[in-house]
Protein backbone atom coordinates (compact mmCIF):
# COMPACT_ATOMS: atom_id res chain seq x y z
CA UNK A 1 0.00 0.00 0.00
CA UNK A 2 1.11 3.79 -0.93
CA UNK A 3 2.00 5.72 1.70
CA UNK A 4 1.64 8.67 0.00
CA UNK A 5 -1.10 11.30 1.30
CA UNK A 6 -3.32 12.52 -1.70
CA UNK A 7 -3.22 16.53 -1.37
CA UNK A 8 -6.09 18.11 -3.70
CA UNK A 9 -5.56 21.49 -5.20
CA UNK A 10 -8.51 22.97 -4.03
CA UNK A 11 -9.33 22.77 -0.31
CA UNK A 12 -12.99 24.04 -0.42
CA UNK A 13 -15.50 21.42 -0.50
CA UNK A 14 -18.06 23.42 -2.69
CA UNK A 15 -17.39 24.09 -6.74
CA UNK A 16 -16.89 27.71 -7.15
CA UNK A 17 -17.61 29.39 -10.49
CA UNK A 18 -14.66 31.60 -10.17
CA UNK A 19 -12.67 28.21 -10.35
CA UNK A 20 -13.75 28.31 -13.79
CA UNK A 21 -12.36 31.66 -14.95
CA UNK A 22 -9.10 30.17 -13.58
CA UNK A 23 -9.32 27.31 -15.26
CA UNK A 24 -9.95 29.21 -18.60
CA UNK A 25 -7.15 31.47 -17.73
CA UNK A 26 -4.96 28.64 -17.20
CA UNK A 27 -6.27 26.44 -20.43
CA UNK A 28 -5.10 29.67 -22.69
CA UNK A 29 -1.91 30.39 -21.07
CA UNK A 30 -1.05 27.31 -21.84
CA UNK A 31 -1.81 27.18 -25.34
CA UNK A 32 -4.45 24.18 -24.49
CA UNK A 33 -6.76 24.74 -27.66
CA UNK A 34 -4.25 26.06 -29.95
CA UNK A 35 -4.61 24.00 -32.99
CA UNK A 36 -1.70 21.81 -33.56
CA UNK A 37 -0.76 19.28 -36.35
CA UNK A 38 0.48 16.53 -36.94
CA UNK A 39 0.86 15.11 -39.90
CA UNK A 40 0.48 11.45 -38.46
CA UNK A 41 -3.45 11.79 -37.06
CA UNK A 42 -6.20 12.59 -38.98
CA UNK A 43 -7.53 16.17 -39.79
CA UNK A 44 -11.08 17.61 -38.62
CA UNK A 45 -11.89 20.65 -39.30
CA UNK A 46 -15.71 22.17 -38.29
CA UNK A 47 -16.23 25.07 -40.60
CA UNK A 48 -19.94 26.24 -39.80
CA UNK A 49 -21.16 29.43 -41.28
CA UNK A 50 -19.92 32.48 -39.54
CA UNK A 51 -22.38 34.09 -37.40
CA UNK A 52 -24.00 37.16 -38.24
CA UNK A 53 -23.16 39.06 -35.05
CA UNK A 54 -25.92 42.24 -35.26
CA UNK A 55 -27.28 42.00 -31.88
CA UNK A 56 -26.98 39.94 -28.86
CA UNK A 57 -26.00 36.62 -28.52
CA UNK A 58 -29.18 34.12 -28.35
CA UNK A 59 -28.99 31.28 -25.82
CA UNK A 60 -30.11 29.35 -29.15
CA UNK A 61 -26.33 30.32 -30.20
CA UNK A 62 -25.07 28.97 -26.93
CA UNK A 63 -26.47 25.57 -27.31
CA UNK A 64 -25.05 25.65 -30.36
CA UNK A 65 -21.74 26.30 -29.54
CA UNK A 66 -21.68 23.84 -26.86
CA UNK A 67 -22.57 20.64 -29.17
CA UNK A 68 -20.16 22.00 -32.04
CA UNK A 69 -17.51 21.79 -29.04
CA UNK A 70 -18.73 18.13 -27.92
CA UNK A 71 -17.95 16.97 -30.84
CA UNK A 72 -14.92 18.84 -31.20
CA UNK A 73 -13.41 16.95 -28.25
CA UNK A 74 -14.61 13.61 -28.98
CA UNK A 75 -12.86 14.08 -32.18
CA UNK A 76 -9.59 15.37 -29.92
CA UNK A 77 -9.37 12.48 -27.66
CA UNK A 78 -9.85 9.81 -30.78
CA UNK A 79 -6.22 11.30 -31.59
CA UNK A 80 -7.22 13.75 -34.45
CA UNK A 81 -6.06 17.43 -35.39
CA UNK A 82 -9.17 19.08 -34.73
CA UNK A 83 -9.18 22.46 -35.77
CA UNK A 84 -12.51 24.55 -34.92
CA UNK A 85 -11.88 28.31 -35.99
CA UNK A 86 -14.10 31.02 -35.01
CA UNK A 87 -14.40 34.00 -36.85
CA UNK A 88 -17.58 36.81 -37.46
CA UNK A 89 -19.75 37.57 -40.42
CA UNK A 90 -19.28 41.13 -40.49
CA UNK A 91 -21.08 42.22 -43.81
CA UNK A 92 -24.07 43.63 -45.29
CA UNK A 93 -27.41 44.39 -44.13
CA UNK A 94 -27.99 43.44 -40.15
CA UNK A 95 -25.52 45.85 -39.13
CA UNK A 96 -26.36 48.61 -41.70
CA UNK A 97 -29.95 48.49 -40.13
CA UNK A 98 -28.88 48.15 -36.59
CA UNK A 99 -27.11 51.26 -37.07
CA UNK A 100 -29.70 53.26 -39.24
CA UNK A 101 -32.14 53.03 -35.80
CA UNK A 102 -29.74 53.34 -33.50
CA UNK A 103 -28.36 56.70 -34.53
CA UNK A 104 -30.92 57.80 -36.58
CA UNK A 105 -29.58 57.97 -39.76
CA UNK A 106 -30.16 57.18 -43.26
CA UNK A 107 -26.99 55.38 -44.80
CA UNK A 108 -28.13 56.84 -48.80
CA UNK A 109 -28.17 60.42 -47.56
CA UNK A 110 -24.97 60.82 -45.70
CA UNK A 111 -23.13 58.31 -47.57
CA UNK A 112 -23.76 61.26 -50.69
CA UNK A 113 -20.07 62.65 -49.52
CA UNK A 114 -17.28 60.62 -49.00
CA UNK A 115 -16.47 61.68 -45.31
CA UNK A 116 -20.63 61.11 -44.29
CA UNK A 117 -20.06 57.47 -46.00
CA UNK A 118 -16.50 56.53 -44.18
CA UNK A 119 -18.28 57.90 -40.65
CA UNK A 120 -21.17 55.65 -40.98
CA UNK A 121 -18.71 52.67 -42.00
CA UNK A 122 -16.98 53.41 -38.76
CA UNK A 123 -20.18 53.40 -36.68
CA UNK A 124 -21.14 49.93 -38.21
CA UNK A 125 -17.45 48.97 -37.28
CA UNK A 126 -17.76 49.99 -33.89
CA UNK A 127 -20.78 48.37 -33.22
CA UNK A 128 -19.37 45.20 -34.84
CA UNK A 129 -16.70 45.39 -32.37
CA UNK A 130 -18.48 45.33 -29.40
CA UNK A 131 -20.98 42.57 -30.10
CA UNK A 132 -18.04 40.56 -31.45
CA UNK A 133 -16.62 40.97 -28.04
CA UNK A 134 -19.57 39.57 -26.38
CA UNK A 135 -19.92 36.44 -28.45
CA UNK A 136 -16.18 35.53 -28.13
CA UNK A 137 -16.54 36.17 -24.20
CA UNK A 138 -19.48 33.66 -24.01
CA UNK A 139 -17.87 30.99 -25.95
CA UNK A 140 -14.83 31.77 -24.16
CA UNK A 141 -16.73 31.23 -20.47
CA UNK A 142 -18.09 28.12 -22.13
CA UNK A 143 -14.24 26.67 -22.45
CA UNK A 144 -15.24 25.69 -25.90
CA UNK A 145 -11.74 24.99 -27.38
CA UNK A 146 -12.21 27.12 -30.76
CA UNK A 147 -9.56 29.16 -32.58
CA UNK A 148 -10.27 32.85 -32.60
CA UNK A 149 -9.55 34.19 -35.91
CA UNK A 150 -9.51 38.20 -35.69
CA UNK A 151 -9.82 38.82 -39.19
CA UNK A 152 -13.67 39.15 -39.74
CA UNK A 153 -15.45 39.23 -43.58
CA UNK A 154 -14.30 42.92 -43.00
CA UNK A 155 -11.09 42.74 -42.92
CA UNK A 156 -8.56 43.76 -45.72
CA UNK A 157 -7.35 40.57 -46.61
CA UNK A 158 -11.10 39.22 -46.85
CA UNK A 159 -12.34 42.13 -49.03
CA UNK A 160 -8.92 41.49 -51.10
CA UNK A 161 -10.03 38.11 -51.73
CA UNK A 162 -13.69 38.61 -52.62
CA UNK A 163 -12.58 41.11 -55.32
CA UNK A 164 -9.80 39.10 -56.65
CA UNK A 165 -12.55 36.31 -57.04
CA UNK A 166 -14.92 38.56 -58.30
CA UNK A 167 -11.87 39.76 -60.38
CA UNK A 168 -11.11 36.30 -62.15
CA UNK A 169 -14.79 35.41 -62.58
CA UNK A 170 -15.44 38.91 -64.28
CA UNK A 171 -12.60 37.85 -66.96
CA UNK A 172 -13.76 34.23 -67.64
CA UNK A 173 -17.26 35.68 -68.16
CA UNK A 174 -19.24 34.53 -65.28
CA UNK A 175 -20.48 37.87 -64.35
CA UNK A 176 -22.57 40.52 -66.28
CA UNK A 177 -23.76 43.93 -65.94
CA UNK A 178 -27.39 44.14 -66.87
CA UNK A 179 -31.27 45.74 -66.41
CA UNK A 180 -33.32 43.21 -65.06
CA UNK A 181 -35.60 42.85 -62.54
CA UNK A 182 -34.38 41.71 -59.06
CA UNK A 183 -36.29 41.61 -55.89
CA UNK A 184 -36.06 45.20 -54.29
CA UNK A 185 -36.67 45.99 -50.97
CA UNK A 186 -38.38 49.43 -51.11
CA UNK A 187 -36.88 50.11 -47.35
CA UNK A 188 -33.65 49.41 -47.18
CA UNK A 189 -33.53 50.39 -51.16
CA UNK A 190 -31.51 47.31 -52.15
CA UNK A 191 -31.54 44.07 -54.34
CA UNK A 192 -32.03 40.96 -52.41
CA UNK A 193 -30.93 37.54 -53.65
CA UNK A 194 -33.71 34.73 -53.84
CA UNK A 195 -32.25 33.20 -50.25
CA UNK A 196 -33.33 36.60 -48.53
CA UNK A 197 -36.95 36.98 -48.80
CA UNK A 198 -38.81 35.37 -46.07
CA UNK A 199 -42.53 34.47 -45.68
CA UNK A 200 -45.32 36.59 -43.34
CA UNK A 201 -48.52 34.83 -43.33
CA UNK A 202 -51.59 37.45 -43.73
CA UNK A 203 -55.48 37.88 -44.53
CA UNK A 204 -55.15 39.50 -47.64
CA UNK A 205 -58.79 41.21 -49.93
CA UNK A 206 -58.86 39.30 -52.97
CA UNK A 207 -60.47 41.66 -55.62
CA UNK A 208 -62.55 40.28 -58.65
CA UNK A 209 -62.61 42.88 -61.41
CA UNK A 210 -64.48 43.34 -64.64
CA UNK A 211 -62.40 43.32 -68.21
CA UNK A 212 -63.88 44.11 -71.27
CA UNK A 213 -63.30 41.94 -74.76
CA UNK A 214 -62.17 44.38 -77.57
CA UNK A 215 -64.98 41.85 -79.51
CA UNK A 216 -67.91 43.02 -76.97
CA UNK A 217 -68.40 40.79 -73.85
CA UNK A 218 -66.80 40.77 -70.65
CA UNK A 219 -64.64 38.55 -67.93
CA UNK A 220 -63.36 38.42 -64.54
CA UNK A 221 -60.36 38.16 -63.01
CA UNK A 222 -59.07 38.18 -59.68
CA UNK A 223 -55.91 39.65 -58.16
CA UNK A 224 -54.19 40.90 -54.79
CA UNK A 225 -52.26 43.46 -56.57
CA UNK A 226 -55.10 45.87 -58.54
CA UNK A 227 -52.43 48.83 -57.85
CA UNK A 228 -50.73 46.71 -60.94
CA UNK A 229 -53.79 47.58 -63.10
CA UNK A 230 -51.18 50.15 -64.94
CA UNK A 231 -49.00 47.37 -64.92
CA UNK A 232 -50.65 45.01 -67.06
CA UNK A 233 -49.50 42.88 -70.47
CA UNK A 234 -51.58 39.71 -70.39
CA UNK A 235 -54.36 37.80 -69.23
CA UNK A 236 -53.60 34.28 -69.23
CA UNK A 237 -55.48 30.54 -68.51
CA UNK A 238 -54.81 27.46 -68.13
CA UNK A 239 -54.60 25.47 -71.23
CA UNK A 240 -56.55 22.66 -69.57
CA UNK A 241 -59.13 24.96 -68.52
CA UNK A 242 -62.09 24.02 -70.70
CA UNK A 243 -64.23 26.72 -69.56
CA UNK A 244 -61.84 29.34 -70.85
CA UNK A 245 -61.15 27.84 -73.99
CA UNK A 246 -62.99 30.18 -76.44
CA UNK A 247 -60.40 33.04 -75.37
CA UNK A 248 -58.21 31.91 -77.28
CA UNK A 249 -56.55 34.85 -80.01
CA UNK A 250 -58.90 37.25 -77.86
CA UNK A 251 -57.76 40.66 -76.34
CA UNK A 252 -58.96 42.26 -73.47
CA UNK A 253 -59.41 46.49 -72.55
CA UNK A 254 -57.65 46.52 -69.09
CA UNK A 255 -60.18 49.03 -67.22
CA UNK A 256 -59.69 52.75 -66.11
CA UNK A 257 -56.27 52.66 -68.47
CA UNK A 258 -57.69 51.45 -71.67
CA UNK A 259 -55.75 49.56 -73.52
CA UNK A 260 -55.49 46.58 -75.22
CA UNK A 261 -53.97 43.09 -73.93
CA UNK A 262 -53.66 39.71 -75.06
CA UNK A 263 -55.15 36.81 -73.83
CA UNK A 264 -52.80 33.86 -73.60
CA UNK A 265 -52.45 30.57 -72.46
CA UNK A 266 -49.88 29.15 -69.78
CA UNK A 267 -49.84 26.15 -67.92
CA UNK A 268 -48.14 27.72 -64.81
CA UNK A 269 -52.01 29.52 -64.46
CA UNK A 270 -53.78 27.79 -61.42
CA UNK A 271 -57.43 27.10 -62.46
CA UNK A 272 -58.73 27.19 -58.92
CA UNK A 273 -57.16 30.16 -57.33
CA UNK A 274 -59.70 33.33 -58.33
CA UNK A 275 -62.01 32.43 -61.60
CA UNK A 276 -58.74 30.95 -62.93
CA UNK A 277 -57.84 33.62 -65.19
CA UNK A 278 -54.93 35.28 -63.69
CA UNK A 279 -53.50 39.00 -64.61
CA UNK A 280 -49.68 39.21 -65.51
CA UNK A 281 -48.10 42.20 -64.63
CA UNK A 282 -44.56 43.62 -64.27
CA UNK A 283 -44.26 42.83 -61.28
CA UNK A 284 -46.39 41.19 -59.02
CA UNK A 285 -43.96 38.05 -57.83
CA UNK A 286 -41.85 36.01 -59.15
CA UNK A 287 -43.99 34.22 -61.79
CA UNK A 288 -44.70 37.22 -63.23
CA UNK A 289 -41.03 37.39 -63.69
CA UNK A 290 -40.51 33.99 -65.44
CA UNK A 291 -43.63 34.00 -67.61
CA UNK A 292 -42.87 37.84 -68.48
CA UNK A 293 -39.46 36.60 -69.83
CA UNK A 294 -41.05 33.47 -71.94
CA UNK A 295 -43.43 35.19 -73.50
CA UNK A 296 -40.84 38.12 -74.62
CA UNK A 297 -43.70 40.69 -73.31
CA UNK A 298 -42.36 44.85 -72.90
CA UNK A 299 -42.40 45.34 -69.08
CA UNK A 300 -44.48 48.34 -67.91
CA UNK A 301 -42.82 49.85 -65.23
CA UNK A 302 -44.52 51.61 -62.95
CA UNK A 303 -43.14 50.85 -59.53
CA UNK A 304 -40.42 53.30 -58.17
CA UNK A 305 -37.21 52.15 -55.93
CA UNK A 306 -38.84 53.66 -52.95
CA UNK A 307 -41.79 51.84 -53.70
CA UNK A 308 -44.12 54.50 -54.84
CA UNK A 309 -45.78 53.90 -58.12
CA UNK A 310 -46.31 55.88 -61.04
CA UNK A 311 -48.06 55.01 -63.91
CA UNK A 312 -47.06 57.10 -66.10
CA UNK A 313 -50.45 58.55 -66.72
CA UNK A 314 -51.21 60.71 -63.99
CA UNK A 315 -53.46 57.96 -62.26
CA UNK A 316 -51.27 56.99 -59.33
CA UNK A 317 -48.19 59.49 -59.04
CA UNK A 318 -46.04 59.11 -55.90
CA UNK A 319 -48.87 56.68 -53.78
CA UNK A 320 -46.93 53.95 -51.83
CA UNK A 321 -48.12 50.53 -52.91
CA UNK A 322 -51.08 50.20 -49.96
CA UNK A 323 -52.22 53.72 -50.90
CA UNK A 324 -52.22 53.52 -54.50
CA UNK A 325 -54.53 49.53 -53.78
CA UNK A 326 -56.92 51.95 -52.07
CA UNK A 327 -57.00 54.69 -54.69
CA UNK A 328 -57.36 52.64 -57.60
CA UNK A 329 -59.96 50.50 -55.70
CA UNK A 330 -62.35 53.17 -55.24
CA UNK A 331 -62.17 54.12 -59.04
CA UNK A 332 -63.26 50.44 -59.85
CA UNK A 333 -65.93 50.13 -57.43
CA UNK A 334 -67.55 53.73 -59.09
CA UNK A 335 -66.81 53.27 -62.73
CA UNK A 336 -68.51 49.41 -61.97
CA UNK A 337 -65.61 47.37 -62.73
CA UNK A 338 -65.85 45.97 -59.01
CA UNK A 339 -67.66 42.83 -58.99
CA UNK A 340 -66.61 41.70 -55.29
CA UNK A 341 -63.85 41.20 -52.67
CA UNK A 342 -62.76 38.12 -51.21
CA UNK A 343 -60.60 37.14 -48.12
CA UNK A 344 -57.48 34.97 -48.89
CA UNK A 345 -54.91 33.58 -46.69
CA UNK A 346 -51.47 34.16 -47.78
CA UNK A 347 -48.37 34.22 -47.79
CA UNK A 348 -46.41 37.25 -48.10
CA UNK A 349 -42.56 37.52 -49.51
CA UNK A 350 -40.91 40.12 -47.06
CA UNK A 351 -37.13 41.42 -46.80
CA UNK A 352 -35.57 39.00 -44.19
CA UNK A 353 -33.87 42.11 -42.46
CA UNK A 354 -36.72 44.39 -42.46
CA UNK A 355 -39.88 42.43 -42.80
CA UNK A 356 -40.84 44.69 -45.68
CA UNK A 357 -43.19 43.54 -48.37
CA UNK A 358 -40.78 43.14 -51.63
CA UNK A 359 -41.14 44.52 -55.04
CA UNK A 360 -39.60 43.53 -58.35
CA UNK A 361 -38.50 46.39 -59.64
CA UNK A 362 -35.81 46.72 -62.61
CA UNK A 363 -31.87 47.94 -61.64
CA UNK A 364 -28.57 48.06 -63.52
CA UNK A 365 -26.63 45.06 -60.92
CA UNK A 366 -24.14 42.53 -61.79
CA UNK A 367 -24.96 39.30 -61.96
CA UNK A 368 -23.65 35.52 -61.29
CA UNK A 369 -24.37 33.01 -63.82
CA UNK A 370 -26.15 30.28 -61.94
CA UNK A 371 -28.76 29.13 -64.90
CA UNK A 372 -26.18 28.13 -67.22
CA UNK A 373 -24.91 25.71 -64.55
CA UNK A 374 -27.33 23.97 -63.02
CA UNK A 375 -26.55 21.06 -64.53
CA UNK A 376 -23.22 20.94 -63.75
CA UNK A 377 -23.77 22.08 -59.91
CA UNK A 378 -25.92 19.23 -60.07
CA UNK A 379 -23.41 16.89 -61.08
CA UNK A 380 -20.58 17.51 -58.94
CA UNK A 381 -23.53 17.52 -56.19
CA UNK A 382 -24.66 14.10 -57.09
CA UNK A 383 -20.69 13.12 -57.04
CA UNK A 384 -19.73 14.58 -53.75
CA UNK A 385 -20.26 12.74 -50.81
CA UNK A 386 -22.57 13.86 -47.74
CA UNK A 387 -22.83 12.73 -44.20
CA UNK A 388 -25.69 12.27 -43.52
CA UNK A 389 -26.34 11.67 -47.20
CA UNK A 390 -30.22 13.51 -46.89
CA UNK A 391 -28.65 16.77 -47.01
CA UNK A 392 -27.67 15.90 -51.00
CA UNK A 393 -31.06 16.05 -51.27
CA UNK A 394 -31.69 19.35 -49.69
CA UNK A 395 -28.82 20.93 -52.07
CA UNK A 396 -30.18 19.57 -55.25
CA UNK A 397 -33.55 20.63 -54.36
CA UNK A 398 -32.07 24.24 -53.71
CA UNK A 399 -30.06 24.10 -57.01
CA UNK A 400 -33.72 23.10 -58.96
CA UNK A 401 -35.51 26.43 -57.22
CA UNK A 402 -33.06 28.62 -58.51
CA UNK A 403 -35.12 30.91 -61.15
CA UNK A 404 -32.78 33.73 -61.83
CA UNK A 405 -28.93 34.53 -62.26
CA UNK A 406 -27.55 35.66 -58.51
CA UNK A 407 -27.73 39.28 -58.21
CA UNK A 408 -24.38 40.29 -56.48
CA UNK A 409 -24.33 44.18 -56.09
CA UNK A 410 -26.03 45.70 -53.60
CA UNK A 411 -26.47 49.85 -52.96
CA UNK A 412 -25.21 49.59 -49.54
CA UNK A 413 -22.01 50.51 -47.98
CA UNK A 414 -20.91 48.15 -45.10
CA UNK A 415 -19.91 45.27 -47.65
CA UNK A 416 -17.03 44.71 -49.85
CA UNK A 417 -17.05 46.85 -53.02
CA UNK A 418 -17.69 46.03 -56.12
CA UNK A 419 -13.75 46.69 -57.71
CA UNK A 420 -14.77 48.27 -61.55
CA UNK A 421 -14.32 51.58 -62.86
CA UNK A 422 -16.93 52.73 -65.53
CA UNK A 423 -15.45 54.75 -68.51
CA UNK A 424 -17.19 58.32 -68.17
CA UNK A 425 -16.91 58.83 -72.11
CA UNK A 426 -18.32 55.32 -72.97
CA UNK A 427 -19.47 54.13 -70.58
CA UNK A 428 -17.06 50.50 -70.57
CA UNK A 429 -16.92 49.06 -67.44
CA UNK A 430 -12.93 48.55 -66.82
CA UNK A 431 -11.42 46.16 -64.30
CA UNK A 432 -8.24 46.11 -62.57
CA UNK A 433 -5.41 43.01 -62.88
CA UNK A 434 -3.43 43.43 -59.76
CA UNK A 435 -4.60 41.94 -56.94
CA UNK A 436 -5.25 44.04 -53.62
CA UNK A 437 -8.13 45.74 -51.69
CA UNK A 438 -9.58 48.48 -54.01
CA UNK A 439 -12.51 51.30 -52.63
CA UNK A 440 -13.79 53.05 -56.22
CA UNK A 441 -16.13 55.29 -54.13
CA UNK A 442 -13.09 57.11 -52.54
CA UNK A 443 -9.72 55.83 -54.80
CA UNK A 444 -8.98 57.26 -58.67
CA UNK A 445 -8.90 54.39 -61.45
CA UNK A 446 -5.35 52.54 -60.99
CA UNK A 447 -4.48 53.49 -64.76
ZN1 LIG B 1 -35.51 45.65 -46.06
ZN1 LIG C 1 -14.33 54.50 -72.80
Amino acid sequence: MSTQIFKPKIMDTRWRNEYENQLIKMWEEEGLFKFSYNPHNPTLIIDTPPPYISGKPHVGQVAHYVQIDMIARAYRMLGYNVLVPFYADRNGLPVEIFVERMYGINPHEVAETIDGREKFLELCKKHLDEVEKEFINIWRRLGCIFEYWHEGTDSEEYRKITQSTFIEMWKKGYIYEAERPVIWCPRCKTSLAEAEIEYKNEMAELYYINFQLSDGGNLTIATTRPELLGACLAIAYNPTDNRYKYLKNKKAIVPIYNYIIDIVEHKSVDPSFGTGLMMICSYGDQSDVRIIRELGLKPRLIIKEDGSLNDGVNILVDLKVIEARRYIVEILKNKGFLVKIDKIDRNVPVCWRCGTPIEFIHTHEFFLKQLDYKDVLKEITKNAKFLPEEHKKKLLDWIDSITMDWPISKTRYYATEIPVWRCKSCGSILVPNEKRYYRPWKELPPW
